[in-house]
């Protein structure tokens, strides 16, 4: 089942106010990504 979903979302830095996209992950299934959890053991 794919389930791992991300999305472009529009991001303006508190710092400078530059404006800049960046892809968002909205749900990651370990199973399916496990290249986007982080192994803290
Ligand atoms: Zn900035």
């Amino acid at each position: 089942m794919r389930v791992s979903l991300s999305r472009p979302v529009a991001l303006i830095c508190p710092h400078c106010g530059h404006a800049f996209q960046a892809d968002v992950w909205v749900v990651v299934h370990a199973a399916e990504r496990p290249d986007l959890v982080v192994d803290n053991g």
